[in-house]
């Protein structure tokens, strides 16, 4: 068996240019039982040394895991799309963000009232 073959060979799910967001992600996928590996990060740790703004950090799963974690990322940046909760225009009523019509009067979310 080689490593290119092996189930758990770890394998690019994707990639974040900040470290806030790759373990927000990590913490996503750990809720749903999936191990992630951040590459890139800073790891010497040192204080004081800002890491540059373009950093890209490579956030890693387990080969046997990616097609799940790429469901579940895709989830999480669709949440994380849609954005803030809206105020329905015809009622005024607040909505989650999720909805796309207003849950009381039913009038569609406007995305330019945002
Ligand atoms: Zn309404």
């Amino acid at each position: 068996m080689t490593c290119n073959t092996s189930p758990f060979n770890w394998v690019s799910l994707c990639s974040v240019s900040n470290s806030i967001e790759a373990n927000l992600i990590k913490g996503w996928m750990e809720q749903q039982q999936i191990r992630v590996r951040l590459q890139g990060e800073a790891l010497n740790g040192a204080i004081g040394d800002i890491p540059a703004p373009e950093t890209q950090i490579t956030l890693l799963v387990y080969q046997i895991k990616l097609p799940l974690a790429k469901q579940i990322l895709l989830e999480y940046t669709q949440q994380q799309s849609l954005g803030d909760d809206w105020r329905c225009q015809n009622c005024d009523e607040p909505n989650a963000s999720s909805f796309e019509i207003c849950w009381l009067c039913s009038t569609e979310k406007n995305e330019s009232t945002k």
